[in-house]
């Protein structure tokens, strides 16, 4: 669907494990916000990630620790609807969801450029685009996927014109290039478990969150 004189911002939506939330996510999210004029960046948080391990921290700690990340952030907000369902969290049933609330209004997918070229992994990957935009971003060491899946799937998709973002609801893959921070969940584990400071790399409310319940030790 196209609209001649969109009225309303396309809503961006980054999900993810988020165990821990950190600055990385975070500058990522805001950054974005800013540069397409999006409403509002959802974080969502994955209740049963269903490409990856088990996450270490139960979601409504990882819940708790995304909303205490957020508070004062203007155009941040964190979204639980995952964790109101059973089973694995795919994708395609958030954003189904989200287009039921939202039927007139541009969706933006956020995916790094390492979640990008998994995407051939994930649960009815081509239906993704169906529901949204994907707005993809370099991170440090990624590369535009070479396989010819992906460079297919890129030529058919992918536009040069931000407002093609707002006039149509789906169907365009945006790549952005950002300064990403170089900050992983996984590092801030490492470092927890090995009994050294990951402070400074996440904010000082979700370490506090991590140090009241003991995770990651
Ligand atoms: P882990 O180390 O446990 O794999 P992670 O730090 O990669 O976790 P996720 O919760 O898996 O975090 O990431 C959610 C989304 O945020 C993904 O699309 C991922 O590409 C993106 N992302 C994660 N860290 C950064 C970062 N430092 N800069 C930009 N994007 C990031």
């Amino acid at each position: 669907m196209i609209l001649e004189n969109p009225t309303e911002k396309a809503i961006g939506i980054l999900g993810g494990t988020f165990d821990p939330i950190h600055h990385g996510h975070l500058r990522l999210a805001i950054e974005l916000y800013e540069r397409l004029d999006l409403a509002e960046v959802r974080l969502i948080p994955a209740a049963y990630p269903p490409h990856r391990s088990f996450p270490f921290a139960n979601a409504q700690l990882r819940l708790q620790m995304l909303q205490a990340a957020i508070i004062g952030t203007p155009g941040l907000v964190v979204d639980d609807r995952e964790l109101h369902r059973l089973g694995p969290s795919y994708m395609v049933d958030t954003l189904s969801s989200l287009r039921e609330e939202y039927p007139y209004r541009s969706l933006c997918l956020i995916l790094g450029m390492d979640a990008f070229s998994n995407l051939p992994q994930w649960y009815q990957w081509q239906r993704l685009i169906t529901l949204a935009h994907l707005l993809v971003v370099h991170r440090l060491g990624t590369q535009i996927p070479a396989f010819s899946t992906m460079q297919d799937f890129l030529s058919e998709h992918q536009t040069n014109c931000s407002d093609t973002l707002k006039k149509q609801l789906t169907g365009c893959i945006w790549i952005e290039e950002i300064p990403v921070l170089n900050i992983s969940s996984t590092q801030i584990r490492h470092l927890i478990a090995a009994g050294k400071n990951p402070r400074y790399l996440l904010p000082a409310a979700v370490l506090n969150i991590i140090n009241t319940h003991q995770l990651y030790s």
